[in-house]
């Protein structure tokens, strides 16, 4: 019988491994802790090798068709809107395209075979010999496989079950994240900004259907109160003086949909893989947002687990 490979998360690395190793002919299963697919989150940049990746998947024309390109690069800025430095986008592979992470979603969950991902199904422990793996799930089931593929995230349970409890680095650092209903007025389309100035950071990255993903970053001690009862009111004031259209974007927001939080990163680990269990994704290699790497790096693991698994079969 075919071997069994199960994953736990169902985000992006879960899901594109999910989909790189049904490409390729193997058995695999997905345990989401989520009882639903909603559409949440806000916006994501993908990277060239994130965008090369979902080529190797035949996914790349999707994300093309349903996300915004930042073909003239992106800028970052200080607080008058005055240019510091620029990515150029013609030393790039790929351009790197911006989409809303539930449209992403929505391609990745498209490209999996039906009944592949299982909702409501969290795992709360992982153990492993030399037959197979076992996962425990919350509700006090069990599944049986051959290889545990551990997908679920940062703060993994699977992950820590079988490589011990790993420690988190608070980053010094707080964010909110939103998409506003409009495309700045006046502004380029097609370019993507950040803002560097003495109250923090803001990216401005429109997407496609008239909408713009925005981040704002301040420095803050970690759990601060005063930080996590900001509301949107709050950073509108933060960033009063900083250039337009930041403000107009802000304003455009739903405030009920601000998603915010600590950023945390995941010392680096000396191995990814022990016995049959291997993690992917945040769950291995967790960083700060910075570089927009977490999921284009989530996405070529997909990839190179696929390869190296080919190889072996
Ligand atoms: C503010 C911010 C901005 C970012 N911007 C970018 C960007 O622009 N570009 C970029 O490439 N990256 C960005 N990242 C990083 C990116 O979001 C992550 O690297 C990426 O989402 C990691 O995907 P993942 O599937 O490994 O983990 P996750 O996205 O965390 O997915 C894990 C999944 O596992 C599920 N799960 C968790 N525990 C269990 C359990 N016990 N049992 C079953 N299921 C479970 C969760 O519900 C979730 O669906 C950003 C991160 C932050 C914080």
């Amino acid at each position: 019988m075919a071997d069994k490979f199960l994953i736990i998360g169902g985000g992006i690395a879960g899901l594109m491994t999910g989909i790189a190793l049904q490409q390729a002919g193997f058995s695999v299963e997905i345990f989401e802790q989520a009882v639903e697919v909603k559409r949440v989150g806000a916006g994501i940049t993908v990277a060239p090798n994130g965008m090369a990746a979902l080529e190797k998947l035949g996914l790349a024309e999707q994300v093309k068709a349903m996300g915004n390109v930042s073909s003239k690069g992106i800028a970052i800025v200080d607080e008058a809107g005055k240019p510091i430095t620029k990515l150029a986008d013609e030393k790039l592979a790929f351009p790197i395209y911006a989409i809303h992470r539930a449209d992403l979603q929505a391609i990745l969950l498209g490209s999996l075979e039906v009944g592949t991902l299982k909702l409501g199904r969290k795992c709360s422990n992982l153990t492993q010999d030399d037959s197979g793996i076992v996962l425990k799930m919350e509700d006090g089931s069990e599944i049986s496989g051959d290889y545990a593929i551990v997908a679920d995230g940062i703060h993994s349970v699977a992950r820590d079950s079988i490589f011990g409890k790993q420690p988190l680095r608070y980053a010094g650092y707080t964010c909110w994240r939103g998409i506003a209903k409009t495309w700045p007025k006046d502004a380029d389309q097609k370019l993507f900004t950040e803002t560097w100035g003495t109250k923090g950071r803001i990216g401005i990255v429109p997407l496609a259907n008239q909408e713009t993903y925005w981040f704002a970053v301040a420095a803050a001690s970690e759990n601060s109160i005063v930080h996590q009862t900001y509301e949107l009111s709050h950073l509108v004031r933060r960033f009063e003086s900083y250039h337009k259209p930041i403000q107009e974007v802000l304003e455009a927001t739903n405030p009920d949909k601000i998603i915010s939080g600590d950023i945390f990163d995941l010392e680096p680990m000396k191995n990814f893989a022990k016995g049959r269990v291997v993690l992917i994704g945040d769950a291995a290699h967790a960083m700060t947002p910075n570089l927009g790497q977490g999921g284009s790096q989530a996405m070529e693991d997909a990839i190179i687990l696929r390869n190296w698994l080919k190889k072996k079969r």
